[in-house]
């Protein structure tokens, strides 16, 4: 391990210390937003508040920073020299801007989570994620895995015969990209006569969706992964405004904290902490940043953390599997719930073949969730098990319903779709067609 793995856990402290008076002193002095965002908190522009009371800032989230960039920009505009804006999913999408020690930034925690999943300079690395686009993270990647030294092969995630390609005639060993395109990816292989397997691929390195189950289990995606590719899956999980990213080291156990970059919280929904291994919102400020620095910033992405050392020896904290993002955040008699919590439970029995889950607004305003399902074999007993599974795994019970697999595949394809949905959400009213 290098000298940054191996931190004690008194450096650890010292160093975010350090990182976070200087992050203070520079959103204070230079930013408009956290100018006044600052002055009730208390602690002079010189004089930082201990980051054990950072407590005592308000939180922020993505509204307040969409629409807003220019508020939070702490250096003139010339000195940006890269603006990238978030997928924007739900809601507005952000501008994030980055001068160019940003990037060095960038690349440097790139740097950190790649050697996090064993890779060195010698490894070759097929990019299956996008590098334009105004996304952050390909970028990220490249710069990461150039700083690293390693070879770098950009394919990108919709050339699936390039990659193919490359992947006959270039001897790559690690391979980046989203876990359902790098199933349909080790398809179109097979498709092509050549096993997965073959080429000798080593390592996935999966980002923007999950493989594995809040218990650090692979889920159906990460098996299915490890099973075509016969290589070891890592999760990785990036978020554009916090410019980081956390990846999982060999014990698979959640992703590292690289702690001079990044200061991270978990939150309920009233804002206070909740305890290491308890799922909340993922919530955290940026040091080191220069363009855009945020504080205890909301991310709309649930986890749990946790904190006792990690058996590859490093101390940091580790950032759990993302359970969900906010606005998928189902009420389900009271108990708080994730889609994905329902789907783990629904993609633990081999004789359902087909499942949607639908979320929807009762006429008093809460939310109702039904699972529709196909399976092979005994509906009834199905469903009798699955009420007890959901009331064991999720402490709540959803209402079940058996249903033709041509119902639900119709639910999970609607006409035009591009995607399969899992995940059907009637609680908003549709918005009229651009
Ligand atoms: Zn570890």
């Amino acid at each position: 391990m290098t000298q940054e793995e191996r931190l004690t856990g008194e450096r650890i402290a010292a160093l975010q210390e350090r990182a976070w008076a200087r992050a203070w002193q520079h959103a204070q002095a230079r930013s408009p937003f956290y100018r006044e965002h600052l002055r009730g908190v208390g602690g002079a522009a010189q004089t930082p508040i201990p980051l054990k009371e950072i407590a005592r800032v308000p939180t922020i989230d993505k509204s307040v920073l969409s629409g807003n960039s220019d508020a939070f920009l702490c250096v003139p505009p010339e000195r940006v020299v890269d603006i990238v804006s978030t997928s924007g999913s739900t809601g507005k999408p952000l501008v994030y801007m980055l001068t160019e020690a940003d990037l060095r930034r960038l690349a440097l925690n790139e740097h950190y989570s790649f050697r996090c999943a064993g890779l060195t300079g010698s490894d070759t690395v097929l990019l299956a994620v996008t590098l334009d686009r105004c996304f952050i993270a390909g970028m990220a990647y490249f710069m990461g895995l150039r700083r690293l030294g390693c070879a770098i092969v950009r394919a990108g995630p919709a050339t699936p015969m390039l990659s193919l390609e490359m992947l006959h005639r270039v001897r790559i060993t690690v391979v980046v990209g989203v876990p359902s395109s790098l199933l349909l990816l080790g398809e179109k292989l097979a498709e092509a006569g050549l096993d997965p397997a073959r080429p000798g691929v080593r390592k996935l390195i999966c980002i923007g969706e999950p493989i594995r189950n809040p218990d650090f289990s692979l889920n159906r995606a990460g098996e299915l992964l490890e099973r075509q590719w016969q290589a070891r899956v890592y999760s990785t999980y990036g978020n554009t405004e916090l410019a980081a990213s956390l990846c999982e080291c060999d014990a698979g156990r959640g992703g590292h904290l690289h702690p001079e970059l990044l200061y991270v919280e978990v939150l309920d929904e009233a804002g206070r902490p909740v305890p290491d291994g308890q799922v909340g919102e993922l919530t955290a400020t940026t040091f080191g940043v220069e363009a855009m620095p945020l504080i205890r910033y909301r991310t709309g992405d649930f986890a749990a953390i946790y904190r006792e050392p990690c058996s590859c020896g490093r101390l940091t904290l580790r950032l759990g599997p993302i359970v969900g993002r906010a606005s998928q955040k189902l009420k389900l008699k009271g108990t708080t719930v994730f889609p994905a919590a329902l789907r783990a439970v629904l993609d633990s029995f081999p004789e359902i073949s087909a499942y949607v889950i639908m979320a929807r607004l009762t006429a008093s305003g809460a939310d109702a969730v039904e699972v529709r399902f196909a399976c092979h074999g005994d509906g009834n007993g199905a469903r009798r098990a699955l009420r007890e599974r959901f009331q064991g795994a999720v402490k709540a019970v959803p209402e079940i319903t058996l249903a033709a697999p041509a119902e639900i595949e119709a639910l999970q394809m609607p006409e035009g779709a591009r995607k399969r949905r899992h995940f059907v959400d009637l609680r908003q009213p549709a918005s009229p067609p651009a």
